[in-house]
C-alpha cells in the first residue's frame, strides 16, 4: 500500500487515430445455451456458498446464526472491517406479484421450463423464501457485500451491497457454470448507510431489460432473471414510488471498489486474501490466467508482448520486468475491461456511473442507474443528468476504466511489485522494507504502464473486430480505421444520425444499389430521421446526402473486395447477425415504465424483454405495430434522453 497516485492514463478518447495490431480472442458471452437439457427445478438446482465459505465474514455477527437471531435493526448500517461480507436476510415482501422473467436467464441458469410459475420461485425471487434451515443451520444463508470506491473521481470509503442480498450461488448442471443470485431492493443492509434499501419499480424495470439486452447483444454483463413488484412497499424519492426487486445474476459480484476499500483500509492481509480468492474461484485457476508461457505460435496468444509484438520468454514480461502470478491476474482483469468497454463503444451503450464500486472484477457490465445507448451519435453525451462535468460521457469510457484499472493496480502494487519475492515469508508477514520499497515502485509502476499498453491494445482490437463485423467486413485492412470508422463517426456526428440504427439499414443495401453518385445519394436518406436533415449545424439536405453518399462509395468498394459480386444476401444475413434491430432505448423504456406503472399494463414486458433476449430478429411474433415503432426513428423529443441518479 505505499504506492502513491500513478498517473498512468492511456488517452483512447480519440480513436480516430488507432493502429490496429493482433487478433483478440472474443470473452464470449455469459451462459452457454444448451437444446436438450431440460433444466431442473429451483430446489434441485446445485446450491453452493463458495463467496462466504473462502472469505472472511463481519465479525460482529459471524456466522448465520447469530445473524439470524439478532433484530434486522442491529445489523446497521455501520462500519464493517477485516470482512467481504455480512449475512444479512431479506426482508418480507407482502403479496409480491412477479411481473417477468427473463426466458433466456432461467435457461442460462439451468431452470427448467414452467419453474417461474412455481410459487417457490415467486417467493424466492421476492426474497420471502431462503435455502437455509434455522433449525439444521444447513444451507447457505444470504449475504450483502462490503466494498468501497473511488466515485466521480473521490474517494467515497465503505459503500457495500445497500440493497442488494446475495441468496446462493448455483451451477447450471449442463454448462458448469455458477453463478451469484441476488436480490436487488430487497431491504436494508449493515452497507445502506442513509438509504432505504428498496428499489423503486422504474429503475428495476430498466435494470432488468437492459441487463438482458446486453446480454443479447453478447456485450459482458451481469444478468436478470426476474422483476418483482412490491404493491405494498411505497418508496420514497422525488414522490412515493412503487417498489421492486430484480433477481440478478453473475459470475461474480466482485468489483474494484472491493479491493479499493481494502487498500484505504491498509488491509494487506485482505488484499492477497482476495486476490487468491479472484484468482481460484473467481477465474478459473491461476494457471488460467494470461501467461509469459503461453504457446506463441497462436496468434491470438497473450504470450505475445503487446507492447512490441514478441514472444516473451519464462518470467520476463515485457520491457524485462518480472511477472509474478499477481501481475498475470491484473493483466486479465484489465483485458477483460478492455474487451467489454470495446463493446460498449461498438454498440454505443453508456453506463452513465463508471465509478470503481460499478467497475467489474470480471470485466462485466454492473449496475444500471442512468445507461443510455446513443441515439444519434455525439461523443461527448453522457446519460447521467448530473454528471457536469462529462465524466463518464461516451468517449471517455474507455479512459475512465483505465483510470479505475490504476487504482486497482495500486493496491495490488505491493503484490505484483515484489515479483519473485511475493512467497517469501518477511514479505508475507511484514511487508515492504525500506531497502525493497524503490525496486518494488519501480518494478509496479513499470507493470502497470506495459499493462496500459495491453489494455489498449486489445480494447482496440476488439473494438476494431466489432465495427468492421458490423460493416460487414471480412477483412483487415490498415485503411479501415481512419477511411471508414472514422469518417462513418465523423459524418453520423455532424449530420446528427442515428448511430445503431445506421449499421441495421445499412445491412440489406444491395451494393448494385450504390453503383452510381445518383443512386448514392438516393439511398443515403434511409440514414435520415424520418423529419429529414435534422442537423442543428445548418447542414443542408443536399449536403448531407453527399458527405453519407461519399462514405458509403468508399464502403461499397470494400464489401465488393470482401464478398465479390452477388453476395448481398449472404452479406446481409452476417450482417443482421451483429446489427440489432432492437435496442432498449430511453423513450422505448420510458414507456414500458408509463405503462407498467400508470396503466396496469403487464403484458408490455414480456414483450419488451423478448426483443432484448433476441435483439437481432427481424419480429419477435408479439404486437407487429408496437415492435416496428420500437424499432423505428426515435421520436424527436425522446432523443437523447438523460436520467437522474435518483433509483
Ligand atoms: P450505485 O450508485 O447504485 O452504484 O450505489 C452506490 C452505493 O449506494 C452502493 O453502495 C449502493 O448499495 C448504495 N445504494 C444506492 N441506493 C440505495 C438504497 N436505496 N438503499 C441502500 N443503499 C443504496
Ligand atoms: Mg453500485
Amino acid at each position: 500500500m505505499i504506492l502513491r497516485a500513478l498517473s498512468h492514463r492511456p488517452q483512447l478518447s480519440s480513436l480516430r487515430i488507432a493502429q490496429m495490431a493482433s487478433h483478440v480472442n472474443n470473452s464470449g458471452i455469459n451462459g452457454a445455451h444448451n437444446g436438450v437439457f431440460p433444466g431442473v427445478s429451483l430446489q434441485d438446482l446445485p446450491k453452493s456458498n463458495t463467496f462466504t465459505a473462502n472469505l472472511p465474514s463481519d465479525p460482529q455477527f459471524k456466522t448465520p446464526s447469530d445473524s439470524h437471531r439478532a433484530l434486522r435493526g442491529d445489523l446497521g448500517p455501520r462500519i464493517v472491517k477485516g470482512a467481504l461480507y455480512t449475512y444479512v436476510r431479506p426482508e418480507e415482501t407482502e403479496e409480491p406479484e412477479l411481473l417477468a422473467v427473463s426466458r433466456a436467464a432461467t435457461k442460462d441458469i439451468g431452470l427448467m421450463d414452467g419453474e417461474e410459475n412455481t410459487v417457490e420461485f415467486k417467493q424466492t425471487v421476492a426474497g420471502n423464501k431462503i435455502f437455509w434451515d434455522d433449525k439444521t443451520e444447513e444451507g447457505t444463508y444470504p449475504w450483502a457485500q462490503c466494498y468501497g470506491g473511488w466515485q466521480f473521481g473521490s474517494w467515497a470509503g465503505q459503500l457495500g451491497d445497500g440493497r442488494a442480498i446475495s441468496l446462493f450461488e448455483s451451477t447450471n448442471p449442463s454448462t458448469k457454470t455458477r453463478y451469484e443470485i441476488q436480490l436487488k431492493g430487497a431491504g436494508k443492509t449493515p452497507y445502506s448507510r442513509f438509504a432505504d434499501g428498496k428499489a423503486v419499480l422504474r429503475s428495476s424495470i430498466r435494470e432488468f431489460i437492459v441487463s438482458e439486452a446486453l446480454n443479447g447483444l453478447r456485450i459482458p454483463t451481469t444478468r436478470a432473471l426476474s422483476l418483482t413488484l412490491a404493491p405494498k412497499s411505497k418508496v420514497r424519492r422525488e414522490r412515493l414510488e412503487p417498489g421492486a426487486i430484480v433477481a440478478r445474476f453473475a459470475q461474480s459480484w466482485l468489483r474494484i471498489g472491493t479491493f479499493d476499500l481494502m487498500r484505504a483500509r491498509g488491509d494487506r492481509a485482505l488484499v492477497r486474501k482476495l486476490a487468491n480468492y479472484l484468482a481460484e474461484h473467481v477465474y478459473a485457476g491461476w494457471e488460467s490466467l494470461p501467461s509469459a508461457l503461453e504457446d506463441p505460435s497462436k496468434p491470438t496468444s497473450s504470450a505475445i508482448n503487446p507492447a512490441s509484438g514478441v514472444p516473451a520468454d519464462e518470467t520476463q514480461g515485457a520491457e524485462g520486468v518480472e511477472e509474478n502470478r499477481y501481475t498475470r491476474l491484473y493483466r486479465a482483469i484489465c483485458r477483460k475491461n478492455a474487451m467489454t468497454v470495446a463493446a460498449w463503444q461498438a454498440y454505443a451503450f453508456t453506463n452513465g456511473v463508471l465509478n470503481t464500486d460499478n467497475t467489474s472484477l470480471l470485466g462485466l457490465s454492473i449496475d444500471f442507474g442512468p445507461f443510455a445507448f446513443l441515439d444519434n451519435f455525439d461523443p461527448g453525451y453522457t446519460p447521467n443528468h448530473d454528471d457536469h462535468a462529462l465524466r463518464y460521457s461516451y468517449k471517455n469510457q474507455p479512459s475512465i476504466i483505465w483510470w479505475n484499472l490504476v487504482r486497482l493496480g495500486e493496491t495490488l502494487g505491493e503484490l505484483i511489485g515484489s515479483g519473485p519475492k511475493v512467497d517469501d515469508e518477511t514479505f508475507i508477514e511484514q511487508g515492504v522494507t525500506e531497502l525493497f520499497a524503490p525496486e518494488l515502485i519501480k518494478r509496479a509502476e513499470t507493470i502497470i504502464g506495459n499493462v496500459g499498453e495491453e489494455y489498449k491494445t486489445v480494447f482496440l482490437n476488439e473494438y476494431s473486430r466489432l465495427m468492421r463485423a458490423r460493416l460487414g467486413l471480412v477483412s483487415e485492412q490498415e485503411s479501415d480505421f481512419e477511411e471508414l470508422f472514422s469518417e462513418l463517426l465523423d459524418t453520423l456526428e455532424a449530420l446528427e444520425l442515428d448511430f445503431n440504427h445506421f449499421f441495421r439499414r445499412l445491412s440489406p443495401v444491395k451494393l448494385s444499389e450504390l453503383d452510381t453518385e445518383e443512386h448514392r445519394e438516393q439511398k443515403a436518406s434511409i440514414f435520415f430521421h424520418s423529419e429529414g436533415m435534422t442537423a442543428t449545424s445548418g447542414v443542408t439536405e443536399s449536403a448531407g446526402k453527399a458527405r453519407v453518399a461519399a462514405w458509403l462509395r468508399k464502403w461499397a468498394a470494400r464489401a465488393k473486395q470482401d464478398w465479390g459480386e452477388n453476395k448481398d444476401a449472404e452479406r446481409e444475413a452476417a450482417m443482421k447477425k451483429v446489427n440489432p434491430k432492437f435496442i432498449p432505448r430511453s423513450w422505448v423504456l420510458d414507456e414500458i415504465i408509463q405503462r407498467v406503472e400508470h396503466q396496469g399494463e403487464r403484458d408490455v414486458l414480456k414483450r419488451a424483454i423478448a426483443m432484448a433476449e433476441h435483439p437481432f430478429q427481424e419480429s419477435w411474433g408479439g404486437d407487429k405495430k408496437e415492435e416496428e415503432r420500437w424499432c423505428g426513428d426515435v421520436p424527436r423529443e425522446g432523443r437523447m434522453m438523460q436520467c437522474s441518479c435518483s433509483s
